[in-house]
């Protein structure tokens, strides 16, 4: 199959470009790198686009003439959200418009939405499922529901099937070491403990231990890049053999506290690196976990690396490598 790839140099992307590229599927992914990497494209070809240039991403589809599109720029960070909520509504809202106009001009009707947990806000019942009202509590989750509406609403009218899966924590790096998060300014609890342990920051911050959490952390459902990948790819096939539009959870169904993430992040890298416990983060609702039946169960999907230390150890193993300089920073 031919699909393109929006924001396939960044960090999921590019996990989800290696299992098409493992599959035999033709890619190409279109990316601003403004935090991608030509380097992270493992598979396919790369060209460099913005989403708010219409003209040009047209040009790009006339000529590709995808079978499926997977959709994965957007701008990510929920604080950044809070500060700068237009950048998102830009970046995550407006952009997708475009491109939707654009594929439907051009008859590609198979499309696949990387959305979030954040759609969720507070869930009244977690694990939290599919049907859960959407009430965001900061502007990234906003922004990404105002497209999964945009998209519902589209759908009932025109020839044009989509797939939300919305993503819980995703960690973890390949296997084989080769792409892993390479942000500029990550803030995502595991690499920001394993860039502490490397000794890149002084101290983690633990934001928020009054929560009504077993040990006052919030809790969060973390998921292996590579098993979210493959959910990509099921997805994808679900689509082509003609499924209705739907949304999946991707998530394993239990979660593990910041201060759980921290010991483990302890105990797999061996350095017992200084934590500070401060305030809450603005926006962070205090435990998301997925239920994932429906991916399971209708996508026949069967996570591999369920395992918080092998994701770390993964994370860890990818962080080190690029501390040695042994990753080409495009
Ligand atoms: N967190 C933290 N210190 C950090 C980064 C994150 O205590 O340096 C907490 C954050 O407040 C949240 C959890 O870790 O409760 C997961 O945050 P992350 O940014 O990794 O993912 P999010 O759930 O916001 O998508």
């Amino acid at each position: 199959m031919k699909v393109l790839v929006t924001g396939g140099a960044g960090y999921i992307g590019s996990h989800v470009v290696k299992a098409l590229g493992e599959k035999g599927h033709e890619i190409l992914v279109y990316d601003n790198l403004s935090t991608g990497h030509e380097w992270a494209v493992l598979y396919g070809r790369l060209v460099k686009g913005d989403l708010s240039d219409k003209v040009f991403f047209d040009k790009v589809i006339k000529e590709f003439k995808p079978d499926a599109v997977m959709h994965f720029a957007a701008c990510i960070q929920v604080e950044e959200s809070v500060k700068e909520p237009l950048k998102y509504y830009r970046n995550n809202t407006a952009n997708t418009l475009n491109l939707v106009e654009v594929l439907i001009e051009n008859g590609v009707n198979k499309f696949i939405f990387s959305s979030t947990a954040a759609v969720y806000g507070i869930p009244d019942t977690i694990p939290v499922d599919e049907d859960a009202p959407l009430n965001p509590i900061n502007p990234y989750g906003s922004s990404k529901v105002a497209v999964e509406r945009m998209l519902q609403d589209l759908s009932q009218t025109a020839d044009f099937n989509y797939i939300s899966l919305r993503y819980f924590n995703v960690a973890g790096a390949d296997p084989e070491g080769r792409i892993g998060q390479a942000y500029e300014d990550s803030t995502h609890l595991i690499t920001r403990a394993l860039k502490t342990a490397k000794g890149e920051f002084g101290k983690l911050l633990i934001f928020g231990t009054d929560y009504s959490t077993p040990d006052g952390t919030c809790i969060r459902d973390y998921i292996h890049v590579d098993d979210l990948a493959i959910a990509h790819i099921l997805t994808m096939d679900y689509l082509l053999h003609g499924s209705e539009s739907s949304r999946f959870n991707c998530g394993y169904g239990h979660g593990y506290s910041v201060k759980e993430v921290v010991q483990t992040a302890k105990k797999v890298t061996g350095i017992n690196f200084t934590t500070e416990n401060t305030g809450r983060r603005p926006g962070d609702p205090p435990v998301l976990i997925a239920d994932s039946s429906r991916l399971k169960n209708e996508l026949n999907w069967k996570p591999q690396y369920d395992d918080l230390e092998y994701i770390i150890k993964t994370a860890w193993e990818w962080e080190r490598k690029l501390d040695h300089g042994s990753i080409r920073q495009g």
